[in-house]
């Protein structure tokens, strides 16, 4: 055959001269497309622009600013920063260097556990760039074990690997490594170079270069804590050098918004270390806010008829053997408690005991969809390494819901759910949302087809009458049930996981629970599990970060300061924040003790929205001069007009264009 015919993801058809390859497809396009393709896919499996085509081939071209695209390039600059090291460092043994979320690292073993320095790492990257700069193919070849493991004789991780994957005790990570298990996949990218991979990679070194090494961090091998510590170094790699500053900028940001730090100088919160690990104690200014996320989320639930209830914080032990927590989650929980010839746990969920009240007394249908809210205090055993600030911590409080309903009510108030979760993220900020429908994995779950499909079904109805788009994760759903989780981007564009929607099969089955149908006889309900915020110390500590402490209006712990010039203005000062106290408003006065230069950039460093600053014409205007945070001074604005103004803006923020469409 001197032609071939391959199909393209618009659906269209291309021919080509038979031994074409990705490369040559994409020049036949365009020499733009040309110039960007970096890999393919061919009928779904992603390969290298090399690899020849055949007659009805399924193709794509991956080009360097896509996912799939940046996930090559941090990849094959992990190839390059191994063959830097083991260039550099004699007997350095190499292991694993994956592609992660933003870039990319490699765990290296230094003779005798040296470790790698600053210095090192600015010399790794010289020769990186050097490696790049001398456009070396990546050329990909398939041995026998016995070659590969001959080629590997120096780096006994490497042949580690080789033998799990040969032996078929690999892992993902090894299988990303190598690929199958009858012959070993290399990477060749010089004489002196070759990697254990299943690639692809970009052709040649030379379409490398935006990236930058970050930081080098200790690495158990394999994640095991009993074996050997190695070196990991990290790096970041992008498409273009524009791609790459603007993330070291976010970077940058993310480093000044960091919610430990701000909640320090801003005093809301601290983790004193006699407290112990992953535990905080909040402050005045951050209980403040943290009283007004609640509120507003209890007033919210209460307008969408969700009934309250309060749990406590411990249980017997037979209780989470009845849930199955003992079975399934006990790496989650803390020791058990031995008293009054009882076990008893920590909770580490509510859902048990918002079973047993629903179980408490028969339910009728008429009472459905029960929908029970509570703030509930958790605790989950985090080792002591992951731990980190309000992000990731021992105890915690959900702002948790059980709803029970029935099958046919389940789209509807899944439907209902999302419109909730949405209005609610709105308030505090969060405009931009992702949604993912995580599905059943059928080796690992309870529940028949039946159920799981109407449930999964339920959950996609309801996100397409949002018309929202959404990423399915195949087989990502708990053994329980499927379900919905919400990510937000803040505002310097990092995702973050807050919201989720479960349905579950589960929890009904082991507490046998049932409510009188119309019919008059006995049905399980279905459970959904709803977190919103999460937690309340994790939303608080994005919160913190998405406004850099600089909380609106309506959230700020402090909402005006005001400021006498001098000494003679401090009565009428102390006048003004007696009417804004009494008009409902947190106010503080910062006496003329100080240059009002000075006292200005106080009340700014501490974020404050509003600065009224007093003076002569003031006092005989009844009036202040308004400094607000980050706008233009105005001066001689009456009093009454301010309060009316601040009142509208704080209104406007509880309540606000609550959409719901
Ligand atoms: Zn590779
Ligand atoms: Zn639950």
């Amino acid at each position: 055959m001197s032609e071939i015919s391959v199909l393209l993801p618009d659906g269209s058809s291309r021919a080509l001269p038979a031994g074409s390859s990705i490369a040559d497809l994409a020049a036949s396009i365009g020499s733009r497309l040309a110039k960007a393709a970096i890999a393919g896919t061919v009928d779904g499996a992603e390969v290298d622009l090399s690899v020849p085509l055949h007659d009805g081939a399924s193709v794509s071209i991956i080009t360097a600013d896509s996912d799939a695209g940046r996930h090559v390039l941090r990849h094959s600059t992990a190839h390059v920063l191994a063959q830097a090291v083991v260039q550099l460092f004699e007997g350095a043994h190499f292991t694993i260097g994956p592609a992660i979320e933003d870039g990319f690292y490699y765990d290296f073993a230094l003779p005798d556990n040296k470790t790698f320095s600053d210095d090192d790492l600015a010399s790794i990257e010289k020769r990186m760039r050097e490696i790049m700069k001398s456009n070396q193919p990546f050329t990909r070849s398939e041995v026998s074990v016995k070659e590969a493991l001959a080629v590997f004789a120096t780096q006994p991780y490497k042949c580690e690997i080789i033998e799990r994957v040969t032996s078929g005790a690999a892992d993902g990570s090894d299988v990303a490594e190598v690929g199958s298990s009858d012959s070993v996949s290399l990477y060749r990218n010089s004489d002196s170079f070759v990697d254990l991979c299943r690639g692809p990679h970009v052709p040649s070194t030379s379409r490398l270069g935006h990236f930058s090494l970050m930081k080098v961090a200790g690495a158990y091998w394999r994640g095991n804590e009993k074996g050997p510590m190695l070196q990991r170094i990290y790096g970041t790699a992008w498409e273009s050098d524009t791609a790459l500053k603007e993330h070291l900028h976010r970077l940058e940001e993310a480093t000044k918004r960091d919610h430990r730090r701000l909640a320090n100088e801003l005093d809301l919160l601290s983790f004193p270390t006699e407290l112990g690990g992953g535990l905080a104690v909040w402050h005045p200014k951050g209980a403040i806010v943290r009283k007004l996320m609640e509120d507003y989320s209890r007033q919210r639930h209460q307008d969408g008829d969700y009934q309250f209830v309060y749990t406590p914080h411990l249980a017997n032990a037979n209780l989470f053997a009845k849930s199955g927590h003992l079975d399934f989650y006990a790496d989650g929980m803390y020791p058990p408690m031995e008293m009054d010839n009882g076990t008893y746990y920590m909770k580490p969920m509510n859902c048990p005991m918002h079973c047993l009240i629903f179980d408490s007394r028969q339910r009728s249908y008429r009472e459905l969809p029960l929908r029970l809210f509570e703030l509930g205090n958790v605790y989950r055993y985090e080792r002591a390494g992951t731990l980190h600030g309000l992000l990731r911590i021992r105890g915690f409080t959900q702002d948790d819901s059980h709803i029970y309903c029935t099958e046919e009510q389940m789209a509807d108030e899944i439907s209902s759910l999302l419109d909730f979760i949405m209005s609610v993220l709105r308030r505090f900020g969060f405009n931009d949302f992702e949604f993912n429908l995580s599905t059943r994995d059928p080796e690992k779950s309870v529940g028949s087809d039946e159920i799981w499909g109407k449930a999964t079904e339920a959950l996609r109805e309801a996100l397409d009458r949002h018309g929202v788009e959404y990423k399915i994760k195949e087989g990502d759903a708990a053994f329980y049930g499927p379900k919905i989780d919400i990510d937000v981007r803040d505002a310097i564009g990092r995702k973050w996981q807050l919201s989720t929607i479960q349905c579950d099969f589960n929890l009904p089955e082991r507490f046998e629970l049932e409510y009188v149908g119309s019919d008059g006889a006995r049905h399980r309900p279905i459970m959904l599990h709803r977190a919103l915020f999460g937690s309340i110390e994790r939303f608080f500590g994005v919160l913190i970060e998405h406004y850099a402490g600089a909380f609106p209006s309506w959230l700020s712990p402090e909402q005006v300061r005001v400021l006498p010039v001098a000494l003679a203005h401090d009565e009428y000062a102390t006048s003004v924040v007696a009417q804004l106290k009494k008009a409902g408003f947190r106010v503080d006065i910062d006496h003329a003790d100080e240059q009002l230069g000075k006292r200005i950039r106080n009340a700014k460093t501490s974020k404050v929205p509003y600065v009224l600053v007093v003076g002569d014409d003031d006092v005989s205007h009844q009036s202040v001069g308004v400094n607000p945070r980050g706008g233009e001074v105005e001066r001689d604005v009456s009093v009454t007009d301010f309060i009316a103004r601040l009142t509208a803006e704080v209104a406007e923020g509880q309540l606000g264009d609550i959409d719901v469409s």
